[in-house]
């Protein structure tokens, strides 16, 4: 069965396309030993950093899939995107972006200094400040079970499930988080229980995925939030716009513009090693492999995404039409004599 991703403006076939996914794989794992595991929550400091798994789901096409994308891991900050997903549909973005702006923030994830100094809102909505206040608003309306019910039908997976002991381990080490959190509340962006705010937050980052059940959200996602088997639609066109115009500018945290000049794939990272990128109109793409550089996002995952982004064409500025193949008509040095 012909693939729909491009390659040298060719349709590939699926084993040609897997071999050239294979090939990135192994360039990918030479970066395992150059980053870390996250150890800041104790249990995620016992995954084994040379996993590395990746689901391809075409919008058109069969799933690519390759070595460890059945093994469950904590989905961590990509559940923002779960939220931001959701605080969208019943809020809508005016009275969201009342509560939090739609910046990149350049400072780390877990940053409280911008908050406090310069902002009386969280930059956006995929910085722990920014998901805290989103958990803050959505406790008034949907329970953690609706939640999960939601990221099980939106990632295609029943088996999803609150991990208690990574869940556990988190809060018993979340005191950055519950800084965030009151900081947030004295600036009046949490109205709610701030530790009920807190729990919700967590327990959403404590969601087991894997990476094919990313995959499967993520081609929801580059299908403009409808199924591309059943048709049915899961978040409106809008919404999706926003999500994704925010997974390309603030997605990899303060790591988001050198990695949109060299994938230009909008993706989320999780410090559980995981990276959900959405190549919009072709396909929804999961990954996992829990060694992390040092802004938190996988290393050998970035690794892996930017081979085949150049080689399967993927970014989000290749035109998928054989319009690119054109040379150029205008010459530079026509330009430097002028
Ligand atoms: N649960 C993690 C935290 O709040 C999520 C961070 C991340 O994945 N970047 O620190």
């Amino acid at each position: 069965m012909p693939n729909t991703l491009h390659v040298d403006y060719e349709l590939k076939t699926h084993d040609e396309t897997e071999q050239i996914v294979r090939e990135a794989m192994e360039v990918a794992r030479q970066e395992i030993p150059k980053g870390a595991v996250a150890d800041y929550i104790p249990e995620l400091g016992k995954a084994d950093p040379n996993q590395l798994g990746i689901c391809i789901y075409p919008i058109q096409g069969e799933k690519i899939k390759l070595g460890d994308c059945d093994k469950r891991f904590t989905i961590q900050s990509i559940s923002k995107i779960i939220s931001l997903c959701v605080a969208l549909e019943l809020f809508g973005p005016q009275k969201l972006f009342e509560k939090v702006e739609a910046e990149p923030s350049g400072e780390a994830f877990n940053s409280l200094v911008e908050l406090d100094l310069n902002s009386n809102k969280p930059y956006n909505p995929l910085i722990n400040s920014g998901a805290i206040a989103v958990a803050g608003m959505l406790i008034e309306e949907v329970s953690f079970h609706d939640m999960l019910r939601f990221a099980k039908e939106l990632c295609d997976d029943d088996d999803i499930v609150l991990n208690k002991t990574v869940y556990e381990s988190e809060m018993s080490t979340c005191s950055r988080n519950r800084a965030i959190a009151y900081l947030l509340e004295s600036k009046n962006i949490i109205e709610s229980d701030v530790e009920d705010a807190l729990r919700f937050y967590t327990k959403m980052c404590s969601l087991d995925v894997t990476a094919e059940s990313l995959a499967n959200f993520a081609n929801r996602l580059a299908n403009d939030g409808v199924g591309n088997v059943s048709g049915r639609r899961y978040l409106s066109s809008e919404n999706m716009r926003i999500v994704k115009t925010l997974m390309l500018t603030c997605g990899m945290y303060d790591g988001s513009g050198t990695y949109a000049v060299q994938v230009g794939i909008p993706t989320k990272s999780g410090v559980g090693g995981g990276l959900l990128a959405v190549s919009d109109k072709r396909a929804g793409i999961g990954v996992f492999g829990p060694s992390l550089d040092a802004k938190g996002n996988s290393i050998a995952g970035c690794r892996l995404l930017k081979e085949i982004a150049g080689k399967l064409r993927l970014s989000l500025f290749y035109d998928t039409d054989m319009i690119s193949a054109k040379p150029i008509d205008y010459s530079l040095h026509d330009f430097q004599k002028r």
